[in-house]
Parts: structure tokens; C-alpha cells; sequence
């Protein structure tokens, strides 16, 4: 019997593990995945996200990673171009775009030494439910066998295609139209020294985001209804579609050695999922998710974590009804994630680069 059970082990289920191990909680943090692993995402960490990996200890690990500093953004809005510097967030001046290989592996790796059991290769295929309550999970371990284990609650934070949500079966808000389809893939000799590139056309957004091991992660997002159509020939539309939006991105990018296959998505769905019931609680994509278009994704999980994180000590602490406390954390995430989201949800229409312009400074005030 563990007091936590975290599904998840990346970017939101291991912090959470790990602040609550530090409060003394037993957690056992499970994840089908092994790591060091990737899983896709064009990574670009905002600085007040950062700010959430400074306060708890391991921001220092993924600088050590030789992951490169970005310190500005310039953005091409084919009319016109502006570099603008990165907006601090707490104490931090600087974003970062670590490959997930690198950042969850630290974190998962923090949440062990602050004493959670991590069960890697670990499935879950069933929520153990008793008298209405969530009380433990049900799942394959590495070596196939059937495994039950009991907690006072089981925290979903597995991703944007949630076991635990569609077991559990929340109320959904706020749910906007999804827009985007999206592809990227990383290159070698395609430096942009601390400056992270953004090109922004109707109906087209590229990124170019530097990275570890002097690589450079290149996407492109674009209308969904292309998706099809696209990955037909994913490299030969992708350059296609850099040549467009700029020649000279264009030339850069086929001057550039492409180092790894390219990823992709069909589309993400904008939707906020009602995060908490008897035993269980939802965090990072699983209770919230949205276009990945302002890259604020794991930093909304951090910030998510850390209210999650408090009222999880205080609620299974004893210091408050654990319901209530975690009605706070619904209304907390709420009140700091919607201006965003809306941002994000403008700019995921890809409109014209003159209504981008509006949305992104609304944006960056907003985040
Ligand atoms: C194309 C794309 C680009 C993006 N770009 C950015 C960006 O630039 N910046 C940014 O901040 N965000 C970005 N995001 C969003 C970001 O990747 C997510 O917000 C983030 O990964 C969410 O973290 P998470 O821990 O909630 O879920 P995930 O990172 O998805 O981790 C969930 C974990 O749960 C595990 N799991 C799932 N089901 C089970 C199960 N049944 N049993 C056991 N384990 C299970 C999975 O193996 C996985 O390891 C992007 C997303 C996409 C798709």
C-alpha cells in the first residue's frame, strides 16, 4: 500500500513523484516506458517554466546536459522580422529546448533520489476500483506478469492519450476546435547561436529551436486538413514548405544534414479535463491539453505539478479534506492556464501573420 501512485514518469509524473517522495509520501511511479527515451515533442522550455526546475534542484543537471542557452527569439512574419529577447520567468533569464532523452531522464532520475519507487517498462491496463474509489491499478511489470498494487490515490499523468482519463471518464471544458497537423526532425549544420527562429505564414508555422549536441530541432505545423496530402512525401513537402514560407530558410535547411526521422502528429485537441474524483487526480497533458504551437506545454505541467503537489501534502497530510484541496488545484490550474490557452488556441488557427503578430504579444504578456 502506497500512499501515491503516479501513471506517467516524464515531464509531469516524475516532479510530482519527486515533491512528494520529499514530503515523505511513499510514491511508486510507474511508466511503460524505459529511459533514457524520447517521445515527441519540439521541447522549448519557457524561462518561468524553468524557473519551476530551478526551485526544485535540477535545473542545474539540464544546463550540465550542454543544452545551448536561447536568449532571443526572432520572428518572420514575412512582412517583417523582429528579434526580441526571451522573457525572464522567477530567477530565470534564459529558455532551454533539452531533448526529452536528456530532461526526462533527469527528472525521473530525481524522483529516485528523493526516495520513489520507479517501475520502468511498467503497463497499466486496469484501474482497481472499490465502492466508487479509485485504490490502485492493475498493469504488466517488464517481464509480462500481472501486477496489483493499492494507493490512496493514483495520479494519471500519462500523457495526452490518458489510460487513466479515459478509464475515469471526466468532465470536459473549454474544448476548442483542433487546427494543427505538424512534423520535425533534427539537423546538424544548421547553427542559430543563442536565437530561436520562428516563421510565421497563414496557415504555416515553422521553427527552427537549438538543442543538445549542437543540433538544430526544425518543425513545421500546418493546417490539418493537409495532413494527409503531406505525409505522402513528409521530407519533400517539409522542404517544399521551408522554401515557401522563405527561400532563404529553405537553402539553409537542404544545406543542413538531416540526422534522425522525421515525427509527426495529426492533431492535438484543445480541452481541459476535470482533474480530480474518488482516488484519482489528472496532471501534465492527461488533464490538460492544448496545440503544442506556444511550446508551453511541460511548463504548464510544472506549474500544474506544483499546486498539485501541495494540495496532494496537504490533503493526504491531514491539514485540509483531500476533495476540497483538490478542488483547489482545479481552480488554480484553471485561473493561471486560461489566458494562454486562448492565445494558443488563436495562434493554432494559423491566421494571417498580421492577427499571429496580436496573438503572440498577448501571448508573451500572458505566459
Ligand atoms: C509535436 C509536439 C510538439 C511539442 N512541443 C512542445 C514544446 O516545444 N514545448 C513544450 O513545453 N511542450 C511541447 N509539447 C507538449 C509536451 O510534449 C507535453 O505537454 C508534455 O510531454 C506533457 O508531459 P506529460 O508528462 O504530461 O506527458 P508525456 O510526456 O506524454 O508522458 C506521459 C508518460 O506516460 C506514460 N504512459 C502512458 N500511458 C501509460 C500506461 N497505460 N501505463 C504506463 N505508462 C503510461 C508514457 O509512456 C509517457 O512516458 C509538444 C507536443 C507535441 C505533440
Amino acid at each position: 500500500m502506497y500512499d501515491v501512485t503516479v501513471v506517467g514518469a516524464r515531464c509531469a509524473g516524475a516532479p510530482l513523484g519527486m515533491l512528494l517522495a520529499r514530503q515523505g509520501f511513499s510514491v511508486l511511479l510507474v511508466d511503460r516506458s524505459t529511459f533514457p527515451s524520447d517521445i515527441m515533442s519540439t521541447h522549448y522550455l519557457h524561462p518561468w517554466g524553468l524557473a519551476y526546475l530551478r526551485r526544485w534542484g535540477v535545473l542545474d543537471q539540464v544546463l550540465a546536459s550542454g543544452c545551448p542557452p536561447i536568449r532571443n527569439t526572432a520572428v518572420d512574419f514575412g512582412f517583417t522580422r523582429m528579434t526580441v529577447p526571451v522573457v525572464p520567468g522567477g530567477e530565470v533569464s534564459e529558455a532551454l529546448c533539452p531533448r526529452r532523452t536528456v530532461l526526462d531522464h533527469i527528472l525521473a532520475q530525481a524522483a529516485v533520489a528523493a526516495g520513489a519507487e520507479l517501475r520502468e517498462g511498467f503497463s497499466v491496463q486496469g484501474l482497481i476500483v472499490e465502492d466508487g474509489a479509485v485504490t490502485g491499478i492493475r498493469g504488466r511489470d517488464r517481464s509480462g506478469g500481472v501486477v496489483e498494487e493499492r494507493s490512496r490515490i493514483v495520479i494519471g499523468a500519462d500523457g495526452r492519450r490518458s489510460f487513466v482519463a479515459r478509464t475515469v471518464k471526466p468532465d470536459v471544458y473549454d474544448v476548442r476546435p483542433s487546427f494543427t497537423s505538424g512534423y520535425y526532425s533534427y539537423y546538424r549544420d544548421l547553427p542559430l547561436g543563442d536565437t530561436a527562429e520562428i516563421y510565421v505564414r497563414e496557415g504555416q508555422v515553422a521553427l527552427l529551436f537549438p538543442t543538445n549536441d549542437g543540433l538544430t530541432c526544425a518543425g513545421l505545423e500546418f493546417r490539418h486538413d493537409g495532413f494527409e496530402e503531406f505525409r505522402k512525401d513528409i521530407e519533400g513537402n517539409f522542404l517544399l514548405a521551408m522554401d515557401s514560407i522563405s527561400p532563404e530558410l529553405g537553402q539553409r535547411v537542404r544545406a543542413a544534414q538531416r540526422v534522425e526521422r522525421f515525427d509527426g502528429e495529426a492533431e492535438i485537441e484543445n480541452v481541459f479535463r476535470k482533474p480530480f474524483g474518488p482516488g484519482w487526480a489528472l496532471v501534465g497533458d492527461a488533464g490538460y491539453l492544448k496545440d503544442p504551437i506556444t511550446g508551453t506545454g511541460m511548463s504548464d505541467a510544472w506549474r500544474d505539478v506544483d499546486f498539485l503537489a501541495t494540495a496532494l501534502t496537504e490533503g493526504l497530510g491531514g491539514k485540509r479534506d483531500l476533495m476540497e484541496a483538490l478542488a483547489w488545484y482545479e481552480e488554480q490550474r484553471n485561473a493561471a492556464a486560461k489566458p494562454l490557452y486562448e492565445h494558443t488556441v488563436t495562434l493554432a488557427s494559423l491566421p494571417a501573420p498580421q492577427l499571429a503578430a496580436q496573438a503572440m504579444m498577448a501571448a508573451r504578456q500572458a505566459s
